[in-house]
C-alpha cells in the first residue's frame, strides 16, 4: 500500500510585509531562526522605527547573554528593510499589516504578480476569514493563515489556519518552519476569532463593561486579574495589543457570529480609538506611557 506523503518545501528566504507591532517581531523571529529576512512596510518612519527596535530587542538578548555579540551581528545582517514592494520577493510571505480584508487582499495579489508560484503566502489575521481572502486572491492553495501572538518573539503560540483551498504541502512547509522558530503551531479552523481571540474576546469585553458601569476602576481591574494569575490585566494588554487592531476584531468577530449582545463592542474603546490614544504605539491608550 502506497501513503502518500505531502512534501515540505525549502524555505529560505521570508518576507515580512508591516512594520508595525507584530511585523516587527515576526521579522526578528525569522531572522533569529536563521532566515534571509525582508520587512517591507510602505511607512518609512514605521519602518525606522521597526529597525531600531529589532535592534534594541537584540542588544538586550546579548546583554542578557541570550545571544552572543556574533550572533546578534549575523542575526542584524539577515535582515533587509525596504519600502518598495517590488524587492519584496521569498519562498514564504508572511503579512501583517492593517486588520482590513481589501487591503489584504490587494497586497497578496501584488505580491503573487512578483513572486514565482511556489511562494507561500500567509496572513497574521486576528479575525478575517482566511477562506474570505483565499475566494479573492490567484494563489490560493499556497495560502493559509499563520496568527502569531504579541510580543511575537517572546510568545510560543502560532495558530496556523487553513482555508477550504489550501494544500497540505503548504500547512506541513508551514509547521517546518514554525518549528525551526521554536515555536507551538496549533491548527486552527476558520472560524471568527480562530480559538484564542474567540474565548480571550470576553477578557476585554467584560473588563470595559465592569468600567463602564461604574463598578471597579481599570487600575482595580488589572490588579485583580493579575493576582488572579494572568500574566497581563486586560487594559495593560489591550494598550499592548493597540486599541485600534483590538476594536476592529471585536467588530469583525461580533458581526461573523450574528452580533450577541454578549460580544457587542465597547464604547469606551471605541472613544479611544477616535481620540487617537491606541495604547502603547501611540503612547498612551487607558495608560500613558
Ligand atoms: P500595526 O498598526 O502596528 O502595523 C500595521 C503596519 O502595516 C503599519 O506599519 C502600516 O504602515 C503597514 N501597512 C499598512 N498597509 C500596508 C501595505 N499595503 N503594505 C505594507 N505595509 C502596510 O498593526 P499590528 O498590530 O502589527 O497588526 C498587524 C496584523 O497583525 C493585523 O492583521 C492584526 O490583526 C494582526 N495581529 C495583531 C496583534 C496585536 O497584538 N497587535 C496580534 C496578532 C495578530
Amino acid at each position: 500500500m502506497f501513503v502518500k506523503i505531502s512534501c515540505v518545501q525549502t524555505i529560505k528566504t521570508i518576507g515580512v510585509c508591516g512594520a508595525g507591532t507584530m511585523g516587527s517581531g515576526i521579522a526578528q523571529v525569522a531572522a533569529m531562526a536563521g532566515f534571509s529576512t525582508i520587512l517591507f512596510d510602505l511607512n518609512k518612519t514605521i519602518l525606522d522605527k521597526g529597525k531600531s527596535g529589532i535592534e534594541s530587542s537584540l542588544e538586550k538578548l546579548a546583554a542578557k547573554n541570550k545571544i552572543s555579540e556574533n550572533e546578534k551581528a549575523q542575526i542584524a545582517q539577515r535582515i533587509i528593510y525596504t519600502d518598495d514592494i517590488k524587492e519584496c520577493r521569498a519562498d514564504l510571505i508572511i503579512e501583517a499589516i492593517i486588520e482590513n480584508e481589501k487591503a489584504k487582499v490587494e497586497l497578496f495579489n501584488q505580491l503573487a504578480a512578483i513572486n514565482s508560484n511556489e511562494t507561500i503566502l500567509a496572513t497574521n489575521t486576528s479575525s478575517i476569514s482566511v477562506s474570505a481572502i483565499a475566494h479573492k486572491i490567484t494563489s490560493s492553495h499556497h495560502f493559509a493563515g499563520m496568527h502569531f501572538f504579541n510580543p511575537a518573539p517572546l510568545m510560543k503560540l502560532v495558530e496556523v489556519i487553513r482555508s477550504d483551498e489550501t494544500d497540505d504541502a503548504t500547512i506541513n512547509t508551514l509547521i517546518d518552519v514554525l518549528a525551526k522558530m521554536g515555536k507551538t503551531a496549533v491548527i486552527c479552523k476558520d472560524a471568527p476569532g480562530f480559538i484564542v481571540n474567540r474565548v480571550a474576546r470576553q477578557y476585554y469585553l467584560e473588563a470595559m463593561h465592569l468600567v463602564e458601569a461604574g463598578l471597579a476602576d481599570i487600575n482595580t481591574v488589572d490588579a485583580a486579574m493579575e493576582a488572579a494569575g494572568f500574566k497581563m490585566g486586560p487594559f495593560k494588554l489591550m494598550d499592548l495589543i493597540g486599541m485600534d487592531i483590538n476594536f476592529t476584531v471585536s467588530n469583525i468577530v461580533w458581526e461573523a457570529l450574528g452580533k450577541p449582545l454578549r460580544l457587542q463592542p465597547s464604547g469606551l474603546q471605541k472613544q479611544k480609538v477616535s481620540e487617537g490614544n491606541l495604547g502603547k504605539k501611540t503612547g498612551k491608550g487607558f495608560y500613558q506611557y
